[in-house]
């Protein structure tokens, strides 16, 4: 059984990144979303929170399972026996900082292999810290986030 793990911050999660888990849990038998409890970016949504969003948003996809980690995402996928890191790609800018953090991950992990997604053509230009930007000022992100998500932003954001 080929389990794959996909690693991020998901602060929240959009429609871009559920777009990417339907697609890698259709390939593999087993997806772990596994969301990144401090990443070196400032945070809007708790750990806890953006856990329960993400489960919320995949509970139509059987083989998924959400969890939280911490320390290096090669420790994580040893730890839960994954043979695949799954990843989006958007533009060219991802594409470096991806390629980076691959060859320090073969560097650290020689049996991991990464798998990397390209973005949906529409969701090209979805980020989440675009969307909490345009949220926070009052901005419609309907149909870009799922609605339970849309609903968590605009709760944040009252005023
Ligand atoms: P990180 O902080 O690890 O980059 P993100 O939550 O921003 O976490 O993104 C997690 C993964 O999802 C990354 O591989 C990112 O490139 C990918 N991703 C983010 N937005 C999109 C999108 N709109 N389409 C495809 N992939 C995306």
């Amino acid at each position: 059984m080929v389990i794959a793990v996909y690693p991020g911050s998901f602060d929240p999660v959009t429609s871009g990144h559920v777009d990417i888990a339907e697609r890698a849990a259709a390939l593999f038998e087993q997806l772990i979303v596994a969301i990144y409890d401090t990443p070196p970016k400032p945070l809007l949504f708790t750990t806890e929170e953006r856990v329960a969003l993400m489960k919320k948003a995949l509970s139509h996809l059987p083989n998924v399972r959400v969890e939280s980690y911490s320390g290096l995402t090669v420790g994580f996928a040893k730890k839960v026996k994954a043979k695949v890191v799954v990843r989006g790609l958007r533009m060219s800018s991802d594409f470096e900082r991806e390629f980076e953090m691959a060859l320090m991950n073969k560097k650290l992990a020689p049996d991991l292999e990464l798998i990397c997604f390209m973005t949906n053509l529409e969701y090209e230009f979805v980020s989440s810290s675009l969307l909490k930007e345009v949220s926070s000022l009052g901005g419609c992100i309907d149909g870009l986030v799922p609605d339970h998500v849309a609903v968590a932003l605009r709760d944040k954001f009252r005023r």
